[in-house]
């Protein structure tokens, strides 16, 4: 298959390219990594009338860790950079553990973060992620720059809150508190694809060792991430006994999420792998969070 003909630019800063986003508008794409867009232009689902290429654009590929613990991950960067370097597994070794869940090596190799996080899919790991830390986008456009929250950011079905001019330039992950825990868990029909449901859970104890902070994030169960509201608020301020943590889990699959049949799962069978997984996570956040 083939995409509909497009004109094809190049721009090799980030000035440039806000540039020619602000000049072609509607008719104009971003391409990072390729690995979604490509494909839904030769199935004739997206036919942009011109490309904007940021892969030469060095500026948008970085990665840094501040004094205060926060790191700070270039858009363009790849998920196989992400996924070996020592910085996430220090600063966000939540991310650093969903990584390989993501797709397969060859897709990881060209996928950018800032592409991921953009493409805003309902079934995508790391906008959960970037949820669950808190994590906050850069955007840029020829307007000026600005600071989206990540659970602010995604509005709706391949949906964000990034206006037209607008392009993606980082993600910043906050340092993670003392006594913090993490886990992500998810539920794929095999390595590689896609997951039915998966989660993404950050926790954070108060010295009495209650919860302070929960953050229990789906994938796969809506039209964007979906953060479990409702069993967080039975966790807060708690000791987060097993018998708690199932009863979450329970309020999680029951009230938080509301998932669709497809040819993959049924609902019923996604609230019962959303229930699973919410235990696991939580349980190995917390017991993570106790013993840090
Ligand atoms: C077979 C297969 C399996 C996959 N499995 C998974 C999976 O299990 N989990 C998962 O999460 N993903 C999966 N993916 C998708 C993969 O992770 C993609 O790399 C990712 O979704 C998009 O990143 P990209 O860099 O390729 O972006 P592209 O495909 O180039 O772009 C995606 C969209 O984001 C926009 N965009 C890109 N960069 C920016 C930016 N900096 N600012 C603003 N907009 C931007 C583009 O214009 C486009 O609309 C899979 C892909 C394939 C082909």
């Amino acid at each position: 298959m083939k995409p509909a003909p497009f004109q094809y630019v190049s721009p090799t800063s980030l000035e440039e390219a806000l540039v020619n986003l602000a000049e072609y508008g509607y008719d104009a794409k971003l391409l990072a990594g390729g690995q979604s867009l490509v494909p839904t232009m030769n199935f004739r689902l997206s036919q942009p009338g011109v490309l904007i290429d940021l892969n030469n654009i060095p500026e948008l590929a970085f990665m840094k860790s501040d004094s205060d613990g926060s790191l700070h991950i270039g858009a363009m960067t790849r998920h196989r950079i992400v996924e070996n370097a020592a910085e996430v597994a220090q600063y966000a070794p939540l991310l650093h553990e969903t990584m390989p869940h993501i797709a397969h090596h060859q897709i990881r190799n060209r996928g950018t973060i800032g592409g991921s996080l953009a493409h805003a899919d309902p079934s995508a790991e790391l906008p959960a992620v970037a949820i669950a830390l808190e994590a906050r986008f850069r955007l840029r456009s020829q307007r000026g720059e600005r600071w989206v929250a990540a659970r602010d950011f995604y509005i709706g079905l391949f949906t964000t809150d990034m206006a037209i001019d607008e392009i993606l330039i980082e993600v910043a992950i906050p340092p993670m508190p003392p006594r913090s825990g993490w886990a992500f868990d998810e539920v794929a029909r095999r390595p590689g694809d896609y997951a039915i449901v998966g989660t993404a859970t950050q926790v954070v104890l108060d010295g009495a060792g209650r919860c302070e902070k929960v953050h229990l994030v789906f994938l796969s169960v809506g039209e964007m991430p979906v953060p479990a509201k409702q069993a967080a608020a039975k966790l807060l301020g708690q000791l987060p006994t097993p018998e708690l943590i199932a009863e979450a889990a329970k309020t999680a699959a029951s009230q938080d999420v509301d998932p669709v049949a497809d040819i993959h799962a049924s609902r019923a069978f996604r609230r019962h792998l959303a229930e699973v997984l919410a235990n696991r996570t939580l349980t190995r956040a917390f017991e993570q969070a106790l013993s840090s």
